[in-house]
This record gives structure tokens, sequence and C-alpha cells, in this order.
């Protein structure tokens, strides 16, 4: 497989560190609200990468952070009356939901901020030990210069940098942070305002620096050096550009082999111009509200529309439009699974013969489109080659044949975190009905047949929970 590397500004082979595993680290939301479906990109983009990895016989370890702590979750915490961590909570719960809508597989670990402190303190300990950082008055900030490759990732020289922080020099005084040595110094830890969480430090009461966090969960989590660092590309610089310089600065090694970035989600601003989703810009659309509206499995079609680097559009046509694509491979699917219910054999196994090998041509194109850069789009294109094929032949060949295709197109949208097996459609009150049925069968101690509805539920996607306040159920 091959990986752009904004490292080297090269598609490169991927080679990972240990043959057959593979450790990516991908850079999580700030939980302070709802996410948006801009934050849904490099969480299904590289959800996509991780299956096709799996697909190929690597063994993951995804690790992917939440930044628990943070200006932003303390102001609304402030605005609401509650503690940071009750907000933090809350929408670390809620991302969990939507990710999980969009078919977006937990990471192996997904660590907090917040829970890895000890280790953040140590790192910076080490950073002053090694002159790359020092503390003026509880904030300690890395000493920039003393990292020469800085600038690496982002490809920027570090002089021009300098003198555009010089023409900021008015704003590094309003945020206090005149004591710098160097205006391109930044932050590894902050000390304590009133009313904020904190945690006790050599230096005194504060909290981390934001790319702090990802330097040190990243290590804990996979090692020195990870094979694939990821996110989307507005974080290059300064965010990775940091964490280089931290990690590599503490730990001597390479911090990550391939950098990966996604390109951005835009939306049409009131001039028809496409823009970056953003929440500062406020022109966002949170998942929640889009899978409102249409099956998530649409939204994650269409994420997977365009090859991840290049930018993408959302306006509802196009939405739209991804609905009706995905359709066309579902009843395709839906086709198969009822030519599958009455078994054919063929007398001329010409057809059958050619349509093995045609699928095999297929999973190869398949298989170069996903290597190429995990080009998403066409690998979606191939998929359709493939389906129209299914549609002009699936009727002459054998059962045999028939349960090949939809294995084989199971597999391939399945690496896409698709689903081709339709969930049937099944009403709250049903589900309430059999609940009370299995009650009365429960009292009846009749537990054969409370297990049959439990266990039929379950087929159906619905499963029970009892607890104490009574039964509930969710749908998977
Ligand atoms: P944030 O919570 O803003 O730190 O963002 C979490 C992740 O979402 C980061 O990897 C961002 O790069 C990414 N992201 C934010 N907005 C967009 C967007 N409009 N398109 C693509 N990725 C985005
Ligand atoms: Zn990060």
């Amino acid at each position: 497989m091959k990986i752009y590397n904004t490292l080297t500004r090269k598609k490169e082979k991927f080679v990972p560190i240990n043959p057959g595993k593979v450790g990516i680290y991908v850079c999580g939301p700030t939980v302070y609200n709802l996410i948006h479906i801009g934050n849904a990109r490099p969480m299904i983009v590289f959800d996509t990468l991780r299956r096709y990895l799996e697909y190929k016989g690597f063994e993951v370890n995804y690790v992917s952070n939440f930044t628990d702590v943070d200006d932003k979750i303390i102001k609304r915490a402030n605005e609401e009356n509650k503690i940071a961590s009750f907000i933090s909570e809350k929408y670390i719960e809620e991302c969990k939901k939507d990710m999980e809508a969009l078919n977006v597989r937990p990471a192996t670990t997904h660590p907090k901020a917040t829970e890895e402190i000890p280790d953040m303190i140590e790192m910076v300990k080490v950073l002053i030990e090694k002159g790359h950082a020092y503390e003026k008055n509880g904030t300690v900030y890395f000493r920039t210069r003393s990292f020469a490759p800085y600038g690496k990732l982002s490809h920027k020289n570090i002089d021009e940098l300098e003198a555009g922080h010089r023409d900021d020099a008015h704003v590094l005084k309003v945020t206090g942070e005149d004591e710098k040595e160097d205006g391109l110094d930044f932050v590894l830890w902050k000390p304590k305002k009133e009313g904020e969480p904190s945690w006790p430090s050599p230096w005194g009461e504060g909290r981390p620096g934001w790319h702090l966090e990802c330097s040190v969960m990243s290590k804990k989590y996979i090692g020195g050096t990870i094979d694939i660092h990821a996110g989307g590309e507005d974080l290059i610089f300064p965010h990775h550009e940091n964490e280089i310089a931290q990690s590599e600065a503490a730990n001597g090694t390479l911090f990550a082999r391939y950098w990966m970035h996604n390109g951005f989600l835009r939306i049409a601003n009131e001039n028809d111009e496409f823009e970056k989703m953003s929440k500062s810009l406020g022109n966002f659309k949170t998942v929640r509200e889009i899978c409102s509206v249409y099956d998530p499995q649409v939204v994650r079609f269409f994420m997977l529309s365009a090859q991840y680097r290049s930018p993408l559009n959302f306006s509802p046509k196009l939405i739209e439009s991804s609905k009706n694509s995905l359709e066309r491979i579902l009843t395709a699917a839906d086709r198969l699974r009822d030519l599958m219910q009455s078994p054919k054999v063929n007398d001329e196994p010409e057809a059958d013969i050619n349509a093995i090998k045609k699928i095999d041509e297929f999973v190869d194109r398949y298989n170069a489109a996903m290597d190429d850069d995990l080009n998403t789009a066409d690998a979606i294109s191939v998929i359709f080659e493939f389906v129209k094929y299914i549609n002009t032949v699936c009727e002459e060949v054998s059962t045999d044949t028939v349960g090949k295709f939809y294995d084989v197109l199971n597999v391939l949208t399945d690496t896409l975190g698709i689903i081709i097996d339709r969930k049937e459609d099944v009403l709250d009150s049903d589900i309430e009905k059999l609940i009370e049925e299995r009650q009365l069968a429960r009292k009846n101690k009749d537990f054969k047949r409370a297990d049959e509805i439990r266990d039929d539920l379950l087929k159906r996607g619905i499963e029970l929970k009892d607890t104490r306040e009574g039964v509930k159920w969710k749908r998977l």
C-alpha cells in the first residue's frame, strides 16, 4: 500500500515498524459540543484506513484521544454553571453515540487527557532537564529554537515563522505570554486561573498545553515511534509540528513515520463559495442533525465518495446523490439474497467460471484503488461496476456463485464501513409488546419462551437489558 506522507510530500510504500502490526494515532475532538460533520470526516476516513489494514491482515492498534481539558470546555462549563468534567463527560458520551451511528468502531484505546496528567508532567520534566523547556512564573514553555528540525512537517522555515510572530507581538501580550524567551516558544504547562480545573506539578497548580497531550498519550499507548499519525489538515501547524518537537526532543527517536491529513469538509456561504465547516465560523451541521434526516450510512458513504485528501463539498443535493448511489448497491444485495433463497445448479458452468474470474478482477481493482493512498472514490467506482456486472449475470449463474457475489460485495463494502445487510424495521410498539410477553413468560417461569423472545429481538438488532428500573432496550 502507498500512503501520501505529509512529512516527505510523497506517496510512499507503507512499511510498518513491526511486521504485521500497525500503530495509528488520530487526534480526537475537543469535547464541549456535539460534533459536526466536518469532525466526522477524519473519524470515518481513518476508521476506513483501519478496516482496510485489517482486511489486509494487519493487527491494528488504533488510538484516538478525547481532549477533555481546554479553554472552550471551561468556558462552556462556566456558561452553564457546571464543572468542566460534567461538560466533557457529557460530550464524550454524545460523541460515542454519533460514532456508533456512523459505524466508526471504537478505538483500541480512547485516552482522556485528564487521566494522563502524571505522564505529561514527566515529559515536561525531561524537556526541562534536556534544556528544551523552561519555566517562567508557573508557565513552562518549549524552547522551539532548541529543536533544529522545527518546521519539517509543515515545511515552514523557522526564520519566516519568527518574523510572523514579531508582527503579532501585541497579540502575545494580550494572551499573557510575553515572558517567553522567543516568540516561537509554546506552552507545555500553564498555571491555574481562578475557577479552572488544575493539577499539582513541580511548577505549581496548573494544566497541560494541548500539544503535549497527544505526545504523551501516543507514546504511552503505542510507543516512542508510531507508524501512522493522522488528523485534519488544520492540525499540521502548529499542533503536529509541536507534537514532533516535544516528542523527538524528549525521546530522542523519530516520532511518527507516516503523517496522513484529511482535507476539509466544506459548506457554501451566502455567496455560494465553499468554505471550511467549523465551529468558529458557525456554519456547521451536527452529525445528530444530519442523521435525523438521512440514514447515517448515507453520510458515511458520502464522506468516502472523495479521496480523503481532496476537499469535499457538502450540500443536500450531493448527499441526495450519495443516497441514490448507495441504494443501487443495497438493491443489488437484496436481489442476491432473494436469489439465494431458490437454489439453482448450472448445467452450463461456463457462466460460473467466467463470473469467478470476474470477481477476482474486481477485487484486484478495488485493492489497487485502496492501496493507492486509500482512494475510496475509485474503490467505490469499482464497486459500482461490480454491482452492474452482478445485475447483468446474476440470473444466469448458480446459487453458489450468487453466494460468492454476495460475500465479496459484503467484504468490500464492510471494509468501507457500509452494511449491505438491511436491518428490518422493527416498530417500537412491537418491541414493547414482545417485552411485555417476555415479562409474563418469566412470571410464569416459562424461561424458554422468555429467552426465545430475547434472542429473536437480538437477531432483529434489538438488545434487551434487565435493570432495577425494569427492562431497557436499544437498537444495535
Ligand atoms: P477539533 O475538535 O476542532 O480539534 O477537531 C477534531 C478533528 O476534526 C481534527 O482532526 C480536525 O482537523 C477535524 N476537522 C475539524 N473541522 C473539519 C472540517 N471542516 N473538515 C475536515 N476535518 C475537520
Ligand atoms: Zn493531537
